[in-house]
């Protein structure tokens, strides 16, 4: 049997039940395939679950870009949909000489990305704020805040609903096939059914390489295809709970170090706190905690933190990052691709999705859904 159906969206995280939406809202009839037996397991359930400003990313690039609309775009999201978010205020510390010269380019660069509202605060002022960090100097982003990620995917997804579209779970996408005027998709364990789409949206998240290099079509060159699909890094991230009242009022930031933002602290919306990510490079996924982090993370909290009592710190949970650049390289941008790249009318790409896709999350969904025009759109 062959199902014909309009969009197909490949993945129901946050990023894929967005595009999903926004889809949906321009009158396409949408189906969301997810591998797992519910929506949201991989790096939507396993990440900081912060707003970001938009602060450290590069003037121009698709990052700041939608980082910034995207988290305005959420936080009235959140307020019309009773989803529940705070701007708790973010508290970026500079604990010596070379972190406040990191700094000073770091607020050069929120200004040019149009965060505005970056304050700085001397050390004082940040005790009389937190008296338990001890810094030289700080920048207070008051735009920065927390939200409920699982809440926001269920509205997503109910929004999606209401437009007459559907997540259908444990129907993992194994094989593409490019035919005439769209895409036959084939699902693991119902091989003898089809699925044909006019509109593909490949956001597979930590598989979306995997997806993309499936794709095949006797009439399609095979080097285009695979040329534009980018190398895939894991980077791994671990978390720690801290037991008992939270420490800080607002997140609390180091300075951006090796390859991630630092280990920092962040509230949740039931105000308990946690520390993470740090970044470790893996070669496969895995999600196994290892607590041989401990050390490093007790020295990294405890240049802001001093009064750190270790015994609150309790492994908490980890994530893995879908990177574009590998160790030691600059820090990649999303990578959005469609027909320009691949030569493939219908189909587009998601790839290196990872912070601040969460964000960034309505503003991709509408990027994408202006992008996923069918062919004889
Ligand atoms: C450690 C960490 C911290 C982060 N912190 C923040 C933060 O504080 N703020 C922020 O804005 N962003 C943050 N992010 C980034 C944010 O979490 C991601 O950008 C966002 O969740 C990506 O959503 P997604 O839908 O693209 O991917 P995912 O949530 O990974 O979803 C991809 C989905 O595709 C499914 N899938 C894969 N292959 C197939 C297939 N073949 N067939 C069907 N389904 C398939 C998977 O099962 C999965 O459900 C963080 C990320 C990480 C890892």
């Amino acid at each position: 049997m062959v199902q014909e159906l309009d969009c197909v969206v490949v993945g129901a995280g946050v990023v894929g039940l967005a595009v999903a939406r926004s889809l949906a809202f321009a009158r396409r009839e949408v189906v969301v395939l997810e591998a797992e037996s519910r929506i949201g397991m991989h790096a939507s359930s396993r990440n900081s679950e912060v707003l970001h400003a938009g602060i450290y990313y590069p003037e121009g690039s698709l990052k700041a870009r939608l980082c910034v609309t995207g988290r305005e775009m959420l936080y009235r999201y959140c307020e019309e949909h009773r989803i529940a978010c705070k701007r708790l205020g973010k508290i970026i510390v500079a604990t010596s000489e070379t972190d406040l010269q990191k700094l000073r380019a770091i607020d050069e660069n929120a200004r040019k990305n149009g965060v505005t509202d970056l304050r700085w605060l001397d050390s004082a002022e940040v005790a009389e704020l937190e008296p338990n960090v001890v810094c030289r100097a700080a920048l207070l982003s008051p735009s920065t805040g927390i939200v409920d990620s699982h809440e926001l995917m269920l509205a997503l997804q109910a929004d999606l609903e209401a437009k007459h579209g559907v997540v259908v779970c444990n129907s993992r996408v194994t094989k593409v096939a490019i035919e005439d005027g769209g895409f036959r998709l084939t699902i693991a364990g119902v091989e003898s059914e089809a699925i044909t789409c006019k509109t593909l949206i490949n956001s597979a998240g930590l598989w979306a390489q995997d997806l993309a290099a499936s794709i095949h079509g006797r009439r399609h060159d095979k080097k285009l295809l695979r040329n534009g699909i980018p190398q895939l890094y894991f980077s791994k991230a671990h978390y720690y709970a801290y037991q008992g009242k939270s420490p800080f009022e607002h997140l609390i930031y180091p300075l951006p170090s090796g390859d991630g933002l630092g280990i920092h602290a962040t509230n949740d919306l039931a105000g308990a706190a946690r520390f993470g990510p740090d970044a470790t490079w893996i070669n496969a996924i895995d999600y196994a905690f290892d607590e041989s982090t401990r050390e490093r993370f007790l020295a990294a909290i405890r240049e802001y933190f001093p009064d750190l009592d270790s015994g609150k710190l309790v492994p908490a949970y980890t994530g893995i990052r879908p990177k574009l650049c590998g160790p030691g390289a600059a820090p990649a941008d999303f990578v959005i691709q469609g027909e320009e790249v691949h030569g493939v009318p219908g189909l587009v790409h998601l790839f290196g999705i990872d912070s601040p896709g969460l964000t960034a999350s309505l503003a991709i969904g509408e990027h994408v859904q202006r992008r996923g025009q069918a062919p004889e759109d």
